[in-house]
């Protein structure tokens, strides 16, 4: 058995690229400095992998900021607006990234987008008619030769074409069949030089091949391939595909002349079974991810080695490696201190992932596979109870019906209710719910934290700055108020530590975009909630003031889909238990006198599957009733609103109707307030607070512009139901122009209230 990856994290297990690059960044750091730090990883990144007898270890797969972004500047797609900046190449590719403010000129960053299914993010690439695409870069080379200086001889990855075009931005009028031909030519010039280098084999990655296809697509990535393939020499080319099954091209890729091709076999559902259908060319080597490159459970050997045997069946050649990169889990449990051994035992980060791979082909390599000492303390580890079960909790799940997902009066007749008891203005104002976390909210928490301070201590202080938060939101004239969030560090995180069934890491970083990372907690066991999260600081809010105050919690498919999940049970049994939780502190806010409640599903459509006709059965089904089960047992009076994150609604925007919330709030601006036509032509009932300005920027909008924003949305929705508020929470704003935006927002809002 011969083993490979995909690909490796790189911002180091302490996150020192993260470091490097933030000094280099703000001048406190030299250019050495980093390209030192970048080198040491990338060395030991090599020799770890080496160490555990990895066959094919890639190269190329380090990045100082993103895969996609280094192959659009390896093939010279660099926008003019870049390029005029006349900076040196490392330099441009951190102005596409960041954006550039200096004396050389003032350029936005390039779009950034979730990476397929994933939470990590990719820098979109725009190809504008001018572009000169072709072969400019020498990264890839360059780290082939470095690896190579070190004794390793690597097999470099770079995006394939196909990708590469499907998710590319064209700005002009040329479309991605403009560009085949120079993109051919640009792949071809790699292969070229790969051959000159002794390059074994090369990889190219198609993660676009396991998306819904159509003919046209599946011909241009023919297309492009055969055209690629006709020019590889000596080099043998690996086409990778992740993140799902290839049910769209199976033949197509196995008709073309690749050498390898790598396929899913952990989330491609159908992968197996196309294996078994059509069978695997002979001479071709499959590459086939068996280990789940996601997830940080420990590998089942039992369940492992029985599908490599099944995959032996329908092909000659099998090359064996985790599913996916594993950029997306973090690096070692080796700087995991605090973690009770017990929990430790079942989790595999990346290193430990390496380990397992070279434990499988330990065992396979033995006559007798289950006699192995290596198979048997894998499968005692999986005989035992391996979760903190609940049973109450299981019942609780168990016994749910249809009622317990359905909110009585329906949305009409809870809207007239709501009206009366409120009485708020035409087009009432609010915010999304935090407000700037500065420095000494900050410290407050550090403080307690290092129990430097009491718990008394730390609560004071909170308990302090929302009563001048709730003061200040008085007097410049909200109508529907907020606490504040200071004593929430993250929005997830916050309800995990309160909640039974999580556990945490101390240095599980996985990188998010650029020298961004996301420390999600883990799900272990099953989830409850022994005491109520919020409602002492929500009543205490409310306590002063006659206006309303609205309680604040994060839904149960945002929780669930920024945290790791469990392997042994299904995402939808996850998010039921986690839905349970948030129903029991809603009930618990309303009974203290919280009249509106507000429950965030900022990331509800993180877990949308890949393939539109996944999205109901797979997803959707579950997740939107998990919501209404949080909400469905309020009274008629009580009015539930929630918010959701990132622009594109409009192809679930029905799904999101059907939350039957009382209000929705929604990121909107950064999207040119789209969200607005797809509410109009669907007839949403809920009403809706689509942002009116953007918070992800310190900028102050003035009243005009605000006015503007209104009088499009009144275009298209009800002023009856109209909501005015930022986009999103204030927590990373200022507090100058936080107040600025909010005074300028309220004023716009009674401006044209008097036209009404
Ligand atoms: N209530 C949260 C806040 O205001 C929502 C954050 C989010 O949508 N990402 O910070
Ligand atoms: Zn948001």
């Amino acid at each position: 058995m011969k083993t490979s990856i995909i690909g490796y994290p790189r911002v180091g297990a302490l996150r020192e690229l993260k470091f490097a690059s933030e000094k280099y960044f703000k001048g406190t750091g030299t250019l050495e400095q980093l390209n030192q730090t970048a080198a040491e990883l990338r060395a030991s990144h090599w020799k770890l992998q080496k160490a555990q007898g990895i066959d094919y270890i890639p190269s190329n797969d380090f990045s100082f900021y993103d895969g996609l972004l280094d192959t659009a500047c390896l093939f010279n797609i660099i926008p003019e607006r870049y390029r005029v900046l006349g900076l040196s190449p490392l330099e441009t590719y951190f102005a596409m990234a960041r954006g550039y403010q200096g004396e050389h000129g003032d350029v936005k960053a390039l779009a950034m987008k979730k990476w397929f299914n994933t939470n990590y993010h990719y820098m979109t690439p725009e190809i504008e008619d001018s572009a000169d695409i072709r072969l400019a870069g020498t990264k890839l080379f360059d780290e082939f030769n470095e690896a190579k200086q070190l004794g390793i001889t690597t097999k470099p990855v770079l995006v394939g074409p196909f990708t590469l075009l499907k998710l590319a931005k064209f700005t002009g009028s040329k479309q991605a069949k403009d560009f085949v031909g120079a993109l051919v030519e640009g792949y071809k010039a790699v292969l070229a030089q790969l051959n000159t280098l002794g390059a074994e084999w090369v990889q190219l990655d198609e993660p676009a091949l396991v998306t819904d296809l159509s003919h046209e697509e599946i011909a241009l990535f023919a297309e492009l391939h055969s055209q690629i393939l006709a020019a590889k020499g000596n080099v043998k080319v690996l086409v990778q595909t992740y993140f799902g099954d290839v049910r769209d091209c199976y033949q197509a890729l196995q008709s073309l002349p690749f050498d390898g091709i790598g396929l899913d076999f952990v989330e491609g559902t159908q992968t197996l079974a196309l294996l078994k259908q059509f069978g695997f060319q002979q001479g071709k080597v499959l590459f086939a991810g068996v280990i789940n490159g996601k997830n940080i459970w420990k590998n089942q050997y039992k369940k492992t080695l029985s599908l490599i045997q099944e995959i032996g069946q329908h092909a000659a050649q099998v090359v064996t490696g985790p599913s996916c990169s594993l950029l997306h889990v973090p690096y070692t449990l080796k700087n995991e201190t605090k973690l009770p051994e017990t929990t430790k035992n079942y989790f595999a980060f990346a290193e430990e992932k390496l380990q397992e791979l070279a434990e499988l082909k330990a065992i396979t390599a033995l006559e007798y596979t289950k006699s192995s000492p290596l198979y048997i303390a894998n499968d005692k580890l999986f005989s035992g109870s391996r979760f903190a079960g609940d049973a109450s909790v299981q019942a609780r799940a168990a016994a749910l019906t249809d009622a317990d997902f359905t909110r009585l009066p329906a949305f009409a007749e809870r809207e007239q209710i709501q009206r009366d008891k409120f009485k708020l203005p035409l087009l009432p104002t609010t915010t999304i719910g935090s407000f700037p976390q500065t420095a000494d909210v900050r410290a407050n928490r550090a403080s307690f934290k290092k129990g430097a301070i009491s718990e008394e201590q730390y609560k004071q202080f909170n308990f302090d700055k929302i009563a001048q938060c709730i003061a200040q939101q008085e007097e410049i004239g909200l109508d529907v108020l907020v606490h504040g969030e200071y004593e929430r560090n993250d929005m997830v995180e916050y309800f995990g530590e309160s909640l039974d069934g999580f556990v945490f890491t101390q240095n599980a970083w996985v990188q998010s975009y650029g020298t961004r990372c996301v420390k999600p907690p883990i799900i272990w066991g099953d989830i409850r909630r022994s005491k109520p999260m919020t409602v002492e600081y929500s009543a205490y809010a409310n306590s002063l003031t006659s206006k309303p105050v609205k309680g604040m919690l994060t839904g149960p498919v945002t929780i669930l889909n920024w945290s790791f999940t469990r392997e042994d049970i299904s995402l939808k049994d996850s998010a039921l238990q986690i839905a349970l939780a948030i129903r029991d502190e809603v009930l618990d806010l309303e009974a203290n006198q919280i009249e509106i409640i507000q429950i965030d599903e900022a990331a509800l459509r993180e877990k949308l599957p890949l393939r539109q006709s996944d999205w109901q059965s797979e997803y959707l089904s579950w997740a939107i009733p998990a919501f209404r089960l949080t909400h469905s047992g309020v009274q008629a009076d009580t009015q539930v609103h929630t918010h959701m994150c990132y622009s594109q609604f409009s192809d679930i925007i029905r799904d999101i109707d059907a939350m039957d919330a009382d209000v929705i709030t929604f990121e909107a601006s950064r999207s040119d307030l789209s969200i607005i036509d797809s509410i109009n032509a669907c007839g949403f009932k809920t009403e809706v607070g689509p942002g009116v300005y953007d918070i992800h920027s310190p900028r102050v909008p003035s009243v005009d512009e605000l006015k503007q924003g209104l009088g499009r949305m009144l275009d298209k929705i009800d002023p009856a139901k109209l909501w005015v508020n930022p986009d999103c929470g204030l927590k990373t704003r200022g507090e100058a122009e936080t107040w600025a935006s909010l005074k300028h927002l309220i004023q716009a809002a009674q401006e044209v209230r008097a036209t009404l």
